[in-house]
């Protein structure tokens, strides 16, 4: 179900369910005097409540300046190349796969994703680095735990503090880019803030 408030007397779309893709957090903190509830929908505060679980939008730095509600691509993820262990505790889903011959008897069947702990290493060693995508923002006492999503089975999981910070060594180490640097930069700001107690100052 879509999420929508009224921001500037316009209804714009949040996101879907608990997926808040169109917004960041620190946005809706921001704009929250300039919304309104529309019938059917939460209260514009409801979406900063912690309870109701939500996930915001990364603050993807190349998106600094866009309006709430105006973003393209909406369940971006910025993809890294990481050490198994941010895997660490992550549920995989099964990958599915189609084998047939000459078109027919098609069987589909399901693959342990590579970077599972089940994962049996057959026709080929696994890569040094392992794909994950950098999608979303979610409140988990008192922070904001970084949610990734695994490039090989498509997982979402978030991750705590200790794994944070081996994603940013991670990937300050590929890539001594500025935008990088400041894409690790903002990951780390979430486990430093306590963003509920502010949103209840400025709510
Ligand atoms: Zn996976």
């Amino acid at each position: 179900m879509g999420e929508y408030v009224k921001f500037n007397n316009q209804v714009i779309k949040l996101g879907t369910c608990e997926d808040l893709y169109y917004a960041r957090f620190q946005q809706i903190k921001d704009n929250l005097y300039l919304m309104e509830k529309v019938e059917g929908n939460d209260v514009p505060a409801g979406y900063l409540e912690p309870k109701h679980g939500y996930r915001y939008r990364f603050p993807f730095p190349d998106e600094d300046g866009r309006k709430l509600g105006d973003y393209e691509n909406s369940d971006r993820g910025l993809l890294v190349g990481v050490p198994y262990n941010v895997f660490q505790e992550t549920e995989h889903t099964k990958i599915c796969r189609a084998t047939n011959c000459q078109g027919g008897y098609n069987v589909n069947h399901y693959l342990t994703c590579p970077a599972d702990p089940d994962f049996i290493e057959t026709c080929s060693p696994r890569p040094r680095s392992a794909p994950i995508e950098i999608v979303q923002q979610k409140q988990v006492d008192g922070q904001l735990w970084t949610v990734c999503r695994c490039g090989w089975c498509q997982s979402k999981f978030r991750i705590p503090r200790e794994t944070a910070e081996i994603l940013c060594a991670a990937i300050v180490d590929e890539s001594k880019d500025e935008y990088w640097q400041e894409v690790a930069k903002r990951i780390m700001a979430g486990y430093e803030n306590n963003p509920v107690k502010e949103a209840e100052v400025t709510g």
